[in-house]
């Protein structure tokens, strides 16, 4: 692969531009704190890479929120996981910030959403505000911030998005000033024979390769003999100034005789393509180890636009007596940098580490759909649910079926269905589809009931079974009593929970006027804000009733007075 003058002249241009593609100041920091990060753009995460940055907060929430600049807010979004509470805001100049894991919004943001809130009865809601509806003035407090969704702690996550595209892109590229003078980290490094007859150190499997400190910082494997086509694998993160967090490295660039092989690097992803970050890792590894190896080399089945040069996707043809220096060069978006160089001898050795051959009855051709009868439950995958072919481990059994096991990722859903007929149709209402985790203890799996077969669509090889509910849902006022003067309170907040297939469904009344209770999943809690003002009466009727997912329902009544 030869590039021309003007290719050449392309790419310097390109990588000029991509520092000044994104305007420099323009964005005004969304909180008023130094920005220590929790967690960096294209970190690896379940099944996708980070699609913002994390800024700590000083372990509070409720710090205010200001806009980046002049905007319009485009899209408010309340949901019990994911990004919880989040507020989007247009740019004029074509930017979307996106600010997640809210507290609340600022008063009149706060007070449109509340309204659709009341309009559908329903705290989870999603609303697009018509452009110029809800403006914004740069430096306004737009929202506070807080733990809601899937936040383990509180902090901020903040995106900036092409407004056209939607594309998220690296919020440091904008040049907010996040101190970073540490290089990144490499933990491990991995040898990957990837021919039919490739050897790397005597293993016909990928092995962990062994590296030591140089007195200039860089870092210099023990000399790797091989054979065939290999490639390379590693583990890394990189520590910002003032936080502990394992944050995402900025990019990855291998060359090989001084010449680049592979280099990727995270200035943008689409949500389209996240996913195929399962690609990116070596996922067997991490079903096995929790531990995320990425590969410098690409998969055929790859289809991130990450990569900003690719020779031979990355892959090393070792020939016998050659000898070969590959480098590998970490580094964080500040620009430092953390070098690795692997000495490579070409040479053919017997493998005493053979290529483990787990066959099974059963082999997936990843192109085909492929359909299985496995007694309690039928399973069917779709074409292309998997990226690659494999022997599959299937179990029948009664009312469990094993569908393999998490060292392999499903990038598409496919359906297990089973028949619940040896049932006693009361029993039925109870049942559920349930995912045993390691230590069998079952989880919902959304399902649906139709025509005699219980079914559901899911990503996650495992363990399945029928599981029964049969216990409705508890519901414990946690801060008064019955019969309690209330006057004083700014809040009524309960606790709800459910024994095995999870709360569906919530619904509060206040002498029969329906009530926003907000509902924060990871501690169990509604809540609601006398703020709301539903009723003036000084005798006021709670009612709740919460349903769980199989249709067990419990109410809870209580009396208090306000003045
Ligand atoms: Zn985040």
């Amino acid at each position: 692969m030869r590039r021309t003058i003007f290719g050449v002249i392309f790419l310097m241009v390109f990588k000029l531009s991509a520092q000044e593609k994104y305007p420099q100041g323009v964005f005004q920091p969304p909180l008023d704190i130094p920005l220590v990060l929790a967690g960096t753009f294209g970190e690896l995460r379940s099944n996708h890479f980070h699609a913002g940055m994390d800024i700590k907060t000083q372990q509070r929430e409720g710090l205010p929120v200001y806009a980046i600049a002049d905007g319009t807010v485009t899209r408010i979004k309340i949901s019990h996981w994911g990004y919880g509470k989040a507020l989007y805001v247009a740019h004029p100049n074509g930017y979307t910030s996106v600010y997640a894991h809210l507290r609340k919004f600022g008063p009149e943001i706060e007070e449109y959403i509340k309204k659709i809130q009341y309009t559908k009865q329903s705290y989870e809601v999603e609303a697009f505000p018509d452009y110029g509806e809800l403006k914004v003035a740069k430096g306004s407090v737009i929202a506070y911030t807080g733990n809601s969704g899937s936040s383990a702690g509180p902090h901020l996550h903040f995106e900036i998005r092409s407004s056209v595209t939607e594309k998220p892109t690296n919020p440091l590229l904008y040049g907010y000033d996040v101190r970073d003078a540490t290089n990144p980290t490499l933990l491990g490094l991995y040898g990957y024979p990837l021919s039919e007859d490739a050897v790397v150190n005597q293993s016909a499997k990928m092995i962990q390769l062994n590296f030591t400190r140089q007195p200039d910082g860089s870092f210099l494997a023990d000399k790797v003999n091989a054979v065939g086509t290999i490639g390379f694998g590693i583990n890394s993160f990189d520590r910002l100034d003032m936080a502990a967090n394992k944050n995402g490295v900025y990019s990855v660039k291998q060359t090989v005789n001084g010449r680049v092989y592979t280099e990727f690097d995270f200035e943008t992803f689409s949500f389209g393509e996240t996913r195929y970050i399962n690609t990116l890792i070596d996922y067997g590894y991490f079903g096995k180890y929790r531990e995320r190896i990425q590969k410098c080399f690409k998969e055929p089945y790859n289809y991130l636009g990450i990569y900003k040069e690719l020779y031979n996707n990355g892959k090393i043809d070792v020939e016998e007596g050659m000898s070969y220096s590959v480098e590998i060069l970490i580094s964080d978006i500040a620009g430092n940098e953390t070098k690795l160089v692997i000495p490579v001898e070409g040479k053919r050795e017997i493998p005493k580490i053979k290529k483990e051959e787990a066959t099974t009855e059963n082999f997936i051709i990843a192109s085909k759909p492929n359909n299985f009868d496995l007694g309690a439950a039928k399973v069917y995958f779709p074409a292309n649910t998997f990226y690659d072919d494999f022997y599959i481990n299937l179990k029948k059994g009664k009312d469990t079926v094993t569908i393999h096991d998490n060292s392999v990722a499903a990038h598409r859903n496919f359906t297990i269905s089973f028949d619940p007929s040896q049932y006693p149709l009361e029993e039925r209402k109870q049942l559920f589809i349930a995912r045993l985790d390691d230590r069998l203890r079952p989880s919902y799996a959304t399902t649906y009931k139709r025509d005699g077969a219980f079914t559901t669509r899911t990503r996650n090889l495992g363990v399945y079974t029928l599981a029964r509910d049969s216990v409705a849902p508890t519901i414990t006022p946690k801060n008064f009593k019955e019969k309690q003067w209330l006057s004083n309170y700014s809040y009524l907040s309960l606790e709800i929970s459910d024994d095995l297939s999870g709360i569906d469904t919530y619904r509060a009344t206040l002498n029969g006027k329906w009530i926003l209770m907000e509902y924060e999943p990871k501690t169990n809690t509604i809540t609601y804000n006398f703020d709301d003002n539903i009723v003036d009466e000084a005798q006021c009727e709670l009612e709740v009733i919460v349903t769980d997912n199989v249709g067990n329902s419990s109410t809870f009544t209580s009396t208090f007075f306000r003045k």
